[in-house]
């Protein structure tokens, strides 16, 4: 039977995409579209936060504390606390500015780093929230078009990551996702 919720992807059968909470999701690490503050913030970050604890963000501290935040299209990694998921990796997405400012290229590092730093910690399974798609204004279809490609791209070098599931929250998001092409 064919669930309404969940899309295997079709390139390949590692990618699958969901409509749902990432706090609510069991794999190795999940995805924060956090701000380069690394302290909280609204949206994914704040529902993160909430239902994780306080423990993810005293990590959050002392990575502040240690090298001063996180740079947009960088990733740091931290507990998940009360979680079902083992880690919390913490990226920060671009602020769309019309496009001229390196924001696809930064939207893609996102990505890329998060899941190089997943390998790096061991982790097979890991979720994504559509990165930067909320409140810094990402335009959803290209950003969706933007991570598909670039966890693609990732997976052409590396065996390792075995699940990777794109969590996305709002229906616009899941419909577009439902219409990439290759669907
Ligand atoms: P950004 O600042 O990177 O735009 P937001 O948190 O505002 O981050 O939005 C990123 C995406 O996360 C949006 O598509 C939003 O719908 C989605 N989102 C918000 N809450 C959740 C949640 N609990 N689980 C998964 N995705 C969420």
């Amino acid at each position: 039977m064919r669930c309404p919720n969940i899309i295997p992807y079709p390139m390949n059968n590692i990618i699958n995409v969901i409509k749902g909470d990432i706090t609510k999701i069991e794999v190795d690490a999940i995805v924060n579209a956090a701000n380069s503050s690394l302290l909280g913030g609204g949206g994914v970050d704040g529902a993160i936060h909430r239902a994780g604890g306080p423990a993810i963000l005293e990590e959050c501290r002392m990575i502040v504390a240690r090298q001063g935040g996180c740079k947009t299209g960088e990733a740091v990694i931290t507990t998940a606390g009360n979680l079902p998921a083992k880690y919390v990796i913490h990226t920060v997405g671009p602020v769309w500015n019309g496009g001229q400012k390196n924001e696809e290229k930064l939207l893609a590092n996102c990505y890329f780093n998060s899941l190089r730093l997943a390998v790096d910690n061991s982790c097979t399974t890991i979720a994504f929230p559509n990165i930067s798609t909320g409140i810094y204004r990402f335009p959803k279809k290209l950003a969706a078009q933007i991570s598909i490609n670039a966890i693609n791209q990732f997976l052409e070098s590396n065996t390792t990551i075995k699940l990777i599931t794109i969590v996305c929250f709002d229906d616009e998001n899941f419909q577009l996702f439902k219409r990439l092409p290759g669907r």
